[in-house]
């Protein structure tokens, strides 16, 4: 951007004349650093402010990265051709611009050629000069000037020290005021990142949640969590590319996941974008860590129920037959005498015994024995479905079928009908050729209990129902009489 060339008037003297623009430049200079700009708009203000002056081809300002042992041109006005623009960069060490960035001094070269560490950016530079702005101790950039004449800025280097002393403070004050935005952005979404990892109600959710909130926020590709020992798997790396860059989800001293970010974009991943995946995954790896035990927790939970679901099936049930067992009978008619009582309603005990089922044993053999009472037991469960029925396998060949709610006309018709199908039922044996019938013996005691009677009370009614059905002949339903019977 050349300036427009101020004519001294004829009546100054042209050393005064110079010395005039000079006072201008360095007066313009001061007022734009009195401006409250943001570190490159600032620094663009300046170069274009100095070019503009004294039209000078090529005017950069450039900042030095330690961290990246680089230094990164902020602003550049330039009247030619240039490979240089804001974010170039370079290493630290390379021509000249690197050399004042490491000895801090001005270097003013009148002819490039002398200087071999010379770096060509803009075609056809013939002179050069650089000059460190320094803060104190502190160097906060390099100014930069070049052109394609010789000696151009041979009586400048006084001049351009002292606008570098002039903008000094300018340039520490909005890089301050850069990181102190930085940080501000930071702690924002350290909140953001906080409350959206507080809404996520599992930790898949909240894993997802997270690789959302980067995608959002960051020019990124891709990203992704894993996490050790925990199967969870969050976002998506379909090519199987190792990823660009890994910050550690640490807890408590430990690592337990990673996030990954794959980024194409070299310019994405500068230091200041590397502390905020730092300090996000610092910020969400104890939310991580919660939901993943809270997770872990769970499924051990589930695992628990299930075995204790397991257990209870075990104890409560005979494993021949799938009836219910003695113990669980015990309980069962235990709760059921007590409901009666208190609801004064009819409880029915049916007792069957398989008849003959030794001779049955000693015809067909022990296993075809198991599986006639696995078939006995399956014609009477299916017959009880109502809450309070219980059918048990009472003893070896014995069953005892509890009725809640039930009169005695309907449980007497209840047990011949338990007799009928069981005579029906035909097994097949594989030792033998010929089909066996299998028949049942049926003792039956319905009680309204009384408060003063105990549930043996109908047991022993019912067994003696059974004995005298045994006695009668077999294959038949005796209903006994017990006190307190309906
Ligand atoms: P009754 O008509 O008087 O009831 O004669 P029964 O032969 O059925 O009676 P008993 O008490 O003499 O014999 C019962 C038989 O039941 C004897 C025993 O071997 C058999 N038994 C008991 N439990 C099982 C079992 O789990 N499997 C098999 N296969 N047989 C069993
Ligand atoms: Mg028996
Ligand atoms: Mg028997």
């Amino acid at each position: 951007m050349r300036g427009q060339s101020e004519q001294p008037l004829p009546s100054i003297p042209k050393a005064d004349a110079l010395y005039a623009r000079q006072l201008e430049a360095i007066n313009e200079v001061a007022r734009i650093a009195t401006l409250d700009l943001e570190l490159r708009p600032l620094m663009q203000r300046i170069t274009d402010a100095l070019a503009q002056k004294f039209a000078w081809e090529f005017v950069a300002l450039v900042t030095v990265e330690p961290r990246k042992g680089a230094f990164v041109c902020e602003a550049v006005t330039s009247t030619v051709p240039t490979e240089v623009h804001p974010g170039y960069s370079r290493p630290l060490g390379s021509g000249v611009v690197g050399t004042v960035a490491a000895t801090e001094k001005p270097i003013l070269l009148d002819d490039v050629r002398t200087d071999p560490g010379f770096v060509e950016t803009m075609p056809g530079t013939k002179s050069e000069l650089c000059v460190p702005v320094l803060h104190g101790k502190e160097l906060v950039a390099i100014l930069n000037l070049e052109s394609t004449r010789l000696r151009a800025f041979h009586d400048q280097v006084s001049l351009l020290t002292t606008v570098a002393d002039q903008i000094a403070g300018a340039i520490a004050n909005a890089r301050r005021f850069d990181e102190m935005r930085r940080r501000a952005q930071l702690m924002e979404m350290m909140s953001e990142v906080s409350r959206t990892a507080l809404e996520a109600h599992d930790l898949s959710d909240l894993l997802e949640r997270i690789v959302r909130y980067v995608h959002e926020r960051f020019p990124v590709q891709r990203v992704s969590i894993t996490l050790r020992d925990i199967s969870a798997y969050a976002g998506e790396n379909p090519s199987g590319e190792p990823p660009q860059i890994s910050f550690p989800i640490r807890f408590r001293g430990e690592d337990f996941g990673r996030l990954e970010v794959c980024c194409t974009d070299e310019n994405v991943l500068t230091p200041a974008t590397q502390l905020a995946f730092e300090t996000l995954t610092h910020q969400v790896a104890g939310a991580i860590h919660l939901a993943a035990t809270k997770r872990d927790l769970e499924h051990a939970n589930e695992h628990l129920a299930r075995a204790i679901e397991t257990l209870h099936q075990i104890s409560t049930t005979d494993p021949l037959t799938g009836a219910a067992n003695r113990r669980n009978f015990d309980t069962v008619l235990d709760v059921e005498w007590r409901r009666a009582a208190r609801s004064r309603t009819p409880l029915s005990l049916i007792m069957i015994d398989i008849d003959a089922f030794k001779a049955y044993n000693d015809a067909y053999g022990h296993q075809a024995g198991d599986e006639c009472l696995r078939r006995v037991a399956e014609s009477l469960k299916s017959r009880f479905h109502r809450a309070g029925d219980l059918v048990t396998r009472y003893g070896g060949e014995e069953f005892a079928v509890l009725v809640a709610g039930v009169g005695s006309d309907h449980t007497r018709e209840l047990g011949e009908s338990l007799r009928a199908s069981v005579e029906q039922m035909t097994i097949e044996h594989r030792t033998s050729p010929v089909s066996s019938v299998v028949t049942i013996s049926v003792g039956i005691a319905t009680m309204v209990p009384d408060g003063n009677d105990e549930a043996a009370t109908l047991l022993k009614a019912a067994d003696e129902a059974l004995y005298a059905a045994k006695n009668a002949g077999r294959n038949r339903v005796v209903h006994m009489p017990a006190s307190a019977q309906t």
